[in-house]
């Protein structure tokens, strides 16, 4: 059975049910309410699908006013509220509970303003990440952060999750309905930052409606590189030392041979299947930029062993390097089911964990496959196993735990862009002391009393005040 607690609903809500439905039909156009227990269901999880729960009811608010509206109810009728935006979460955050009101802001997807003159652009927060690149590309810009959901996560879950750069949250609705408007138009704004605090909250703080991004002119050109080590250790202390020599690359993206067999299957990228590692190095500039770039990266690797070095001649090549990699979770679905863990860290630590991360999965007998962010450190260890075996689904969740705990060891943490969730909630007294972790629900309490906003999420069970 699965091992992650969600507790029980309560009972009272479930009995009040019609009382609550009733009183939501009141707030929102008929499309925007969602009762029926077949329909409910495409909201019973997310990524991290082997959890799911059917909610009580769903609503699809079209404005922040509907949103404020529908908050100040079940505030006041004590009934827990799951934002939501595309369900792409791999942790679990958007997972509802049976006695909770899913709400979703899929209706709330329109482009308000673009601002060139200011480089910013206001968006309903339903947007998808992709959308907003998508109304600004003809202008020449885009929208730097891009998940690699990109074309179905909505800038909502993003700014929850800290999947992408916020500058400026419009509007927040509190869960007593409250509207404030977080963060200056332009750079900078006065008072606390209020909008570090809401960005990355998992949703346990308030409902983001709407948003002022960032948005950055498009590069002159962009080129992929491929280079193939014989062992993890080289690739990793390989990419250590591009970061040390103050290089930044827009992409250093790792994959070990199990993904690149499984990728260059899928996506036909031309990837080296002779080797043990792979990294995918993308710089950015002028063509002069490029080539210097590339040179000096080149010069630095050859201590590394480096074997089966392409560097892309087209956008044709670039675009295909790009599919085997962005492609990578789907295609690994055909060698078994996986987990998705995601931990962070310092980049100096790259060898040391992918022996650790190998020698885990060895000791609980379970494949494991790594493809991750590694310019920043930030590792998704896939762990394979079968998700019709009940034991060995609670065995991969342990051995994703440990991989999570030696992160946290070598000076990292326990989320690098897929956030707390259900997934690690139980972990975050690894990371956390007493101490820090009470300072950290004092703010949740301050904002939420009931504590309704996203339950069972992100704060271990025990010890909570509420
Ligand atoms: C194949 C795949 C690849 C992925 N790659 C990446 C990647 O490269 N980088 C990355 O960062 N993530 C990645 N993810 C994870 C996920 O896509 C991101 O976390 C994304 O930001 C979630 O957006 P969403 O709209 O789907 O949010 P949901 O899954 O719907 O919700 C995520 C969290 O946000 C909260 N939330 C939703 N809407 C609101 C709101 N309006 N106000 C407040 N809180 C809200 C939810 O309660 C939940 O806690 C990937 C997921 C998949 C399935």
């Amino acid at each position: 059975m699965s091992a992650i607690e969600i507790p029980k609903p309560d009972p009272r809500i479930l009995a009040r049910r019609a009382e609550i439905l009733a009183g939501l039909a009141a707030l929102v156009p008929p499309t925007s309410l969602i009762t029926e227990e077949d329909e409910r269901r495409a909201y019973e999880t997310d990524a991290l699908t082997a959890y799911r729960r059917v909610p009580l009811a769903v609503v699809l608010p079209e404005t922040t006013e509907q949103v404020s509206r529908v908050l100040t109810f079940l505030n006041q009728e004590g009934v827990k509220v799951v934002a939501r935006g595309a369900g792409t979460s791999l942790a679990g955050g958007a997972i509802p509970s049976e006695d909770a009101v899913v709400l979703g802001v899929s209706k709330m997807s329109r482009i308000l303003d673009v601002d060139i003159a200011n480089r910013t652009i206001r968006v309903e927060a339903g947007v998808t990440n992709l959308g907003v690149s998508g109304a600004v590309s003809h202008l020449g810009f885009f929208y730097a952060p891009d998940p690699s959901s990109q074309l179905a996560c909505t800038i909502a879950g993003n700014i929850a999750m800290n999947s992408g750069g916020a500058h400026c949250l419009k509007y927040v609705v509190l869960i007593d309905g409250t509207i404030v408007e977080l963060g200056g138009a332009h750079l900078d704004a006065a008072g606390y930052d209020l909008l570090g605090l809401i960005v990355g909250s998992e949703g346990q703080l308030g409902v983001v409606t709407e948003a002022t991004l960032r948005i950055l002119p498009l590069a002159e050109g962009a080129r992929p590189m491929l280079m193939g080590f014989q062992s993890a250790e080289d690739a990793g202390a390989c990419v250590a030392a591009i970061i040390a020599s103050g290089i930044i690359p827009v992409a250093i993206e790792y994959m070990d041979r199990p993904a690149i067999k499984v990728c260059e299957a899928f996506a036909h990228a031309g990837y080296p299947l002779d080797v043990e590692a792979l990294l995918i190095i993308e710089v950015e500039g002028s063509e002069a930029e490029i080539e210097d770039l590339i040179g000096r990266i080149t010069t630095i690797a050859a201590d590394y062993n480096p074997s089966g070095l392409r560097i892309s001649q087209s956008e044709a090549e670039s675009a295909a390097i790009w599919k085997g990699r962005k492609s990578a979770f789907g295609a690994m679905g055909r060698l078994a089911d996986y987990i998705c863990m995601d931990g962070t860290i310092p980049t100096g630590q790259l060898s040391a964990v992918l022996t650790g991360i190998a020698r885990i999965c060895e000791g609980y007998g379970l494949r494991v496959s790594n493809i991750f962010h590694a310019g920043d450190g930030n590792l998704h260890p896939l762990v394979l196993f079968n998700a019709n075996d009940p034991a060995e689904q609670e065995k991969a969740e342990r051995c994703g735990e440990d991989i999570l705990k030696l992160c946290v060891e070598l000076g990292g943490c326990l989320t690098g862009e897929h956030g707390v969730g259900i997934e690690k909630r139980d972990l975050m007294t690894y990371q956390f002391n007493t101490i820090d972790l009470d300072q950290q629900m004092r703010v949740k309490t301050a904002l939420d009393p009931q504590w309704l906003l996203n339950p069972h999420k992100v704060f271990p069970l025990a010890g909570r005040p509420v």
